[in-house]
């Protein structure tokens, strides 16, 4: 990636093609900054701080039932191990796809653990103390976020990703479908929806566009060029001619953070890539993940100058963060310090 050239920039920002209205806040996981990750409670708790919209990651159960959940596995984030302890497979691992969910049901659910480390990978979030939570199933989690809309007056969006797609059709499940299926039964069935579908895989995202017809808004989720897994073809994604190919496909892009902005310790203020402009001017959304106030990127003062950098700097129209009330809070505060036309009162008409 090249660095941004600051005179396309200011004539981006200057032009108001830049996002004019305020960026939209994604609660990553629920607000998992401070409840377990994708329970109900989490995801209620994201729609009372403020979140514009709340984030379910799928993944399918035995008896193809979608249910919110980050991993294939279920090792990390629940009681599995001891409930079911002899359901693991050869590696281990204990697969979500292999349980009924009135099995899945009974789990309970934990803040996450690093199970190499058997420590917490947060240390500072919910206590591990046994507690009421509960794995929870798409249309579950829709169900509440739609009545908290009624009964709130707030219309807060859902942004289901699609988890390991290649990896659930070995297995002999197909989310994309599944997904659409429940999204058209549950009233998002319209481009204006208040909806995004995202992945990782581009090959899910041609499919549900081309094959299933979805004319749903899809954002194409984009982990660092350097990454773990070369084939996932990031680095093609992140040049002018791959954000060029998303854009024949999707509506927008989920680039790690780092893709965006980097070296925060430089005296002048980070590093910030031409990714999302490039992406912007051709009509991408730009999204980036993730914001959590208690793992700052190395170098970053807050999470406040992180989400200034992010929204001044770059451009990005939304953003995925654990702390959905900081982002809100911070955001607002930029809002308002925004210079605004000045408009004189009318004389009265007689
Ligand atoms: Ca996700």
């Amino acid at each position: 990636m090249r660095p941004i050239a600051p005179l396309f920039l200011a004539a981006l920002i200057l032009t108001g093609s830049l996002a004019a209205a305020s960026p939209v806040v994604i609660a990553h996981r629920g607000a998992s900054g401070y409840l377990p990750e994708h329970t109900l409670e989490a995801a209620a708790h994201a729609h009372a701080l403020g979140a514009d919209f709340i984030e379910q990651d799928l993944v399918m159960s035995r008896d193809n039932v979608l249910v919110v959940l980050h991993d294939i596995h279920l090792d990390s984030t629940t009681n599995v191990a001891r409930i079911f302890p002899a359901r693991a497979r050869a590696d281990g691992h204990f697969y979500a796809v292999d349980f009924a969910w009135h099995e899945l049901k009974t789990l309970s659910v934990n803040e996450r653990i690093d199970r190499q480390t058997g420590h917490r990978v947060y240390p500072d979030r919910y206590p591990l103390q046994p507690g009421p939570f509960r794995l929870c199933t798409l249309e579950e989690q829709i169900g509440l976020i739609q009545g908290l809309n009624q009964s709130t007056g707030r219309n807060v969006g859902i942004y289901p990703e699609i988890k390991a797609p290649s990896w659930h059709a070995k297995e002999g499940k197909d989310l994309g479908t599944a997904l659409l299926a429940l999204l058209e039964r549950t009233g998002y069935n319209a481009p204006a929806a208040r909806v995004f579908v995202q992945c990782f895989e581009a090959a899910e995202l041609k499919r549900l566009r081309f094959e299933l017809g979805t004319k749903l808004p899809l954002i194409q989720l984009i982990g660092l060029a350097s990454g773990k897994d070369p084939a996932a073809g990031y680095k093609a994604m992140l040049t002018p001619a791959g954000l060029a190919e998303i854009a024949s496909y999707a509506d927008g892009i989920g680039p790690h953070l780092g893709n965006v902005l980097s070296d925060f310790g430089r005296p002048e203020g980070p590093r910030i890539s031409s990714l999302a402009a490039e992406a912007r001017a051709l009509g991408l959304h730009v999204h980036p993940y993730t914001f959590r106030a208690d793992k700052l990127p190395a170098g970053a003062p807050s999470m406040a100058s992180l989400i200034r950098w992010g929204v001044e700097g770059t451009g990005i129209d939304g953003l995925f963060t654990d702390h959905p009330d900081l982002a809100v809070a911070t955001i607002r505060e930029m809002m308002l310090s925004r210079p605004r036309p000045l408009v004189l009162p009318q004389a009265p008409t007689r």
